[in-house]
């Protein structure tokens, strides 16, 4: 039976269905985390909801903080076998940020110490804005997340965002 929360033609679906063979490390009704196939570095983990969503703008909040949840409490562990002081959180959400898999998922990547992380923040060459420019875009999108929201609310009650 085709479980209509899955899409056949997603990777993760395919894995959650158990159509594809990956390293589980945790997995409960809700939510599965197995090793990246094409690990940054040694012990990369990918934390994925099972209900398919493109990309965390369409999961629903309460199944958000349970794959963050789940995320928090692999760390420690990640952390003591991999022997990295550091794992990187990061989540792609949409093809302009990199999203391959487009069903949301956290990258959860140990660095070693000295090794090169591709994201390094701040950025040295970033220019600094001024405080005006930063009040500015701080107001800006604080008005566009109520716009959004009175948006959401306005919607009739069996109206779905679409996927
Ligand atoms: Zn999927």
């Amino acid at each position: 039976m085709v479980d209509p929360n899955q899409n056949p033609t997603c990777v993760f679906c395919r894995i959650i269905g158990g159509d594809e063979t990956v390293s589980i490390i945790h997995e409960d009704e809700e939510v599965i985390a197995f090793l990246d196939v094409q690990p940054l570095h040694r012990g990369h983990v990918l934390v994925v909801p099972k209900a398919h969503h493109k990309n965390l703008f369409y999961v629903p909040e309460e199944l958000a903080t349970r794959t963050f949840a789940v995320a928090k409490r692999i760390l420690p562990g990640l952390r003591r076998a991999t022997g990295c002081r550091a794992v990187n959180l990061f989540s792609p959400n949409g093809a302009d940020g990199g999203q391959d898999v487009f069903h949301f998922h956290l990258h959860l990547i140990p660095v070693p110490q000295g090794a090169p992380f591709p994201l390094q923040l701040p950025d040295p060459n970033a220019e600094v804005p001024s405080r005006s420019a930063l009040d500015a875009m701080a107001t800006h999108i604080v008005r566009s997340i109520h716009d959004e929201q009175d948006a959401e609310a306005a919607l009739p009650e069996h109206a779905a965002i679409p996927r």
